[in-house]
């Protein structure tokens, strides 16, 4: 069979079974067994597919069609444009975290960068000679695939980064992801329930996209998400805020004077997360939209400033 002849099908039968973005993931899914690019994709358009790619192929949107999302059939997902590997033991990375990403970039180009017309002298985080954001130590809680520190990390030339999982088994994805984008030495990774392993080690930003759906929700959750995501990332206790109780109770020991935490939020959290934010002695500055405009981002201080 042809390559083109292929994608018309397997588009269809994406299609027929109410696939989104059906064109998109019958092209990857393609592209992925037969190891092309996009380039190639369209190049070899007239070409003919070999039998065991095709029956790989065909076997995989049997898999798509039972409601495995693509990124577990692939194993790999994109985030910040760049890809990570994916498997049972991690959340896969969604868009919504980029809302993260962007809002620790947004504070640490006021705060930190050469460009600034105020650098920080050397030693406060700053030094003006050297990378983007040279210096700058960021923790980030419940790393999973590892994609929040990784993504700052390829803008932040200079800083390093901590990655805490409780989890072995995603650490070792993290470390994978780590390898693959050469940040092995820049990352160092901590097993352990939040911020227990890290004595009195103290940060200049801290992030995390912690559990966060209500126990009594997780029944409801898209059959893609509930079935393939590990409960462990997913489950934030009776009220969704455990893991926000825990982590806010040990912040200022870990947060230096006048840093910043940056935390993703569940799309109606938002009071819920201040008032925690408020009982832990802590400050919200602000929240950070969403593309759809939901608050999924609360900045928060020690209060200092
Ligand atoms: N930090 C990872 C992410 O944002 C994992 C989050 C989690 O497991 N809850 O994708």
């Amino acid at each position: 069979m042809q390559l083109s002849a292929l994608y018309a099908q397997i588009r269809q039968e994406l299609l027929q079974n109410n696939i989104p973005n059906a064109e998109m993931e019958a092209k990857r899914l393609i592209m992925h067994h037969l190891g092309l690019d996009l380039g190639d994709f369209i190049l070899k358009f007239g070409e003919k597919v070999d039998h065991l790619s095709l029956e790989r192929i065909q076997e995989d949107v049997g898999k798509r069609i039972k409601g495995q999302p693509l990124s577990g059939i692939l194993q790999k997902t994109e985030f910040w444009g760049l890809e990570f590997k994916t498997t049972g033991d991690t959340l896969d990375p969604r868009p919504d975290t980029e809302t993260l990403i962007e809002a620790v970039l947004k504070y640490t180009l006021t705060r930190f960068s050469r460009c600034s017309n105020h650098p920080l002298p050397q030693g406060e985080g700053g030094d003006p000679q050297n990378g983007e954001g040279e210096g700058i130590k960021i923790l980030d809680l419940g790393t999973g695939t590892g994609c929040i520190p990784i993504a700052l990390l390829s803008e932040l030339s200079g800083a390093r980064a901590v990655a805490v999982d409780i989890s072995e088994k995603a650490l070792e994805i993290a470390r994978y992801n780590a390898q693959k984008h050469n940040m092995l030495e820049r990352i160092e990774f901590v097993q352990g329930d939040w911020m227990k392993g890290l004595d009195d080690y103290s940060f200049d930003i801290i992030t995390s996209n912690p559990p966060y759906i209500r126990e009594s929700d997780i029944e409801n959750l898209d059959k893609e998400v509930k079935n393939h995501d590990p409960i462990l990332a997913l489950s934030g206790g009776n009220d969704g805020l455990d893991c926000y109780k825990k982590i806010f109770f040990n912040l200022k020991k870990h947060l230096n004077s006048q840093n910043r935490a940056f935390f993703e939020i569940g799309y109606d959290q938002l009071s819920d997360v201040m008032r925690l934010v408020d009982e832990s002695n802590l400050f919200t500055l602000r929240s950070h939209p969403d593309l759809g405009g939901i608050p999924r981002v609360v900045e928060i201080s020690r209060g200092d400033k």
